[in-house]
Parts: structure tokens; sequence; C-alpha cells
């Protein structure tokens, strides 16, 4: 009889996660406890916490780095990756002195960061930052990271419908994710910019999230591994993307079993956290790795899972992770940690943000 392996026996990492707000009015707990739950429920090994501090919402700022390394500095077995803050937009590198994207690099790094993440390529973002990956601004932090084999974390493009003027739902236009009108970047000027990037930096520890929004044309993937060999993807959902694997089951089987030390697993869950979304997001991706049941998947539709062998399951979903990474999240240095939130709290946006950093740097830091 075969032995049958569950999501909590794999030590699976979610390898993809946020922390959009530091309070849960529902459970009243603060960040500093938000997934201990989900650690707890779904057994997993280690998280990692990717910083969203650049955007729109009031939430997205500096903010957003600092309460992760807190975070991390209470609890056991987190990874942290951290972003870059704009002082104003679009980024003019003559107003970025003292905080160009290298120094932000460096800070980051000795606070104890584990890797950066970008979210500059997301084309809603990319409209506010309005700078090329692949320019100027980016490029002596992008060489150093390749140096020191930093990993990052890069969210490039959205599935295509969210150009298409006819197909696009309606729910992309309130999240201000249609690009259809305005002068939002094309997907394949963005693709362009990343070809640009990788071919200046080709050993480059990067992992594009989300499969790279390529699972219509996966062939263009195996290329880039082929050519990059530090290149990875995600399959955080997207659920679009497994209903790509649905249409070429067999092919994606050979796939990711072929490719299993260059995808990694994540939720894009976040804090505040619903327990059952999260839950339902892990035995999704697990099941569809590990096993051939039939399963109601993304978007209502039902998927048959490509059952690989249980050890491309556990690199996928746990190894792959801390052998980009690390094999244990690095610790923080706390006056690095000082020195950064006395330099940018300056830029700190909501009040409610501001006073509980204010109070867990002083339990934590002092
Ligand atoms: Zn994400």
């Amino acid at each position: 009889m075969e032995n049958k392996v569950t999501f909590k026996d794999i030590g699976a990492i979610d390898g993809h996660l946020h922390m959009h707000y530091w309070y849960d009015k529902n459970k009243n707990v603060d960040f500093l406890h938000g997934y201990e739950e989900y650690k707890e429920v779904t057994g997993l090994k280690a998280i990692n916490i990717a910083s969203l501090p650049s955007g729109a919402a009031s939430t997205r700022d500096v903010s957003n780095n600092i309460l992760c390394a807190l975070c991390k500095l209470a609890n056991d077995n987190i990874y942290i990756h951290g972003g870059f803050i704009y002082p104003e937009y679009p980024l003019n590198p003559e107003k970025m002195q003292g905080m160009d994207i290298l120094t932000q690099y460096n800070e980051l790094m000795e606070i104890g960061f584990d890797g950066i993440k970008m979210l500059e390529g997301k084309p809603n973002l990319y409209s506010l930052v309005k700078y090329p990956i692949c320019g100027e601004a980016y490029a002596p932090f992008f060489k150093q990271a390749e140096k020191d084999g930093t990993h990052i974390l890069m969210h490039v493009n959205d599935p295509e419908i969210f150009w298409d003027k006819e197909n696009a739902p309606q729910y992309l236009k309130d999240k201000g994710w249609f690009y259809g009108e305005g002068d939002y970047i094309s997907n394949v000027e963005m693709y362009a910019q990343i070809d640009t990037l990788l071919e200046s930096n080709p050993e480059l520890n990067l992992t594009l999230a989300h499969f790279f929004f390529k699972s219509a044309s996966p062939e263009e993937l195996e290329m880039m591994f082929s050519r990059y060999k530090n290149l990875a993807v995600d399959i955080t959902p997207g659920g679009e993307m497994y209903l790509g694997f649905k249409k070429r089951p067999e092919y994606f089987r050979d796939f990711f079993t072929k490719y299993d030390e260059r995808i990694v697993f994540g939720t894009d869950g976040d804090f505040p956290t619903c327990m059952p979304a999260m839950e339902w997001l892990c035995d999704r991706i697990f099941r569809f790795l590990a096993t051939d049941e039939e399963i109601k998947s993304f978007e209502d539709e039902m998927i048959k899972g490509i059952k690989i062998p249980v050890e491309s399951v556990k690199k996928i979903m746990g190894t792959n992770f801390e052998n980009r990474v690390s094999p244990t999240p690095r610790s923080i240095n706390k006056e690095a940690l000082k020195r950064y939130i006395e330099k940018y709290k300056h830029l700190i946006r909501e009040q409610g943000a501001f006073e509980i950093i204010e109070k867990y740097a002083k339990e934590l830091l002092y």
C-alpha cells in the first residue's frame, strides 16, 4: 500500500506572503502574532513575508519594511524580503540622494532581510514609479545582488486578460488592475525589460512570481531556464495559471518534474489572514502537485492533479526556497534596524502604523 503523504509532512515553506496591515480588528491581534495560527494549522516549517512598501494605498510605505523586521525579531522561522521606497513618484534619481536603490539594498541587508521583493514590474505600480527595471537607477543594486547571490522575488506583468478591453472582468477595473486604457505599459514592453535585465545580470538569483504569467507559453520559460541558471518561478496563484496547467496535463507533469528545482511554492496570503482561505490554498496546490485527484480549483473550475514524484513535491514546496534564500532565516541586527527607523520614520503616512512601530521598537529594540 502506498504511504499517503500530506501537506503537513513535507516541511513546506510558504515563500510568498504579505502583511497589508498592522492590526486585525476581527481577531484582536496585531501583526506581531499575525501568522502564528497559520503556521500552527498548516504545519509549515517557515514562512516568508514579502514587504510591499510602495504604491498608492496609504499603508504602502516604509512602515511595511519595519513591521516585517519587527515581526521577524519576535518570531521564529520567519524570512522577510524588503522592498524599496520612493520619496516621490515617478522615480527621480536626483531626488534619491542618501537613499538611492543600492543604499537602500545595503541597509536592508544590514538589518537582516533575507532577500528583496520587487513589485515595480506590476503595471499599476510601474505607472507610478515610471522607471525601467533595467534602467540606471537600479543597475548598481542588481550588480551587487548578483554578486552577493541575494534572492530577489519579483512580480512582473499580470495575466494577459488585464489588458483585454473586451474580456477584462469588472473586478479588475475596480481594483485598478485594468491596463487596457490610459498609458499603462504593455506586457510585451515589460517582458523586454526583464530580458534586458537578465542579459546584463545572467546569474541573478531571481524568482519571478506567479509563474511569470507564462502558463500559456511555458516553452519561453524553458528557454530562459536554459540561459539563466539561477532563475526560478513561483506558483503562487494567479488562479489563471492553474487553468493554463489544466490544458496540457502531460506537458506540465514533465515540466514540473524536469524543473523541480526552479519552482517555488507560495500562497500570496496576507495579514490579516483568512484562515479557511489559507488552508484551502495550501491544500489546493499540494493536491495539484502530489495527487491525481480531481479537485475544485480556481475560478470554480475542476482540475486534475499532476502527481509528480514526492521528492519533487518536497523540493518545490520547501527545499527550493531554502536553497535559493538560506537554510535558516538571518537574524536581525537591532542597531541597524534602529538607524533605519530613525532615518525613514518621517515617511510613514498612517498614525496607527507610526504608533505601533514606536511601541514595539521601544519593547524589542531598546
Ligand atoms: Zn504577492
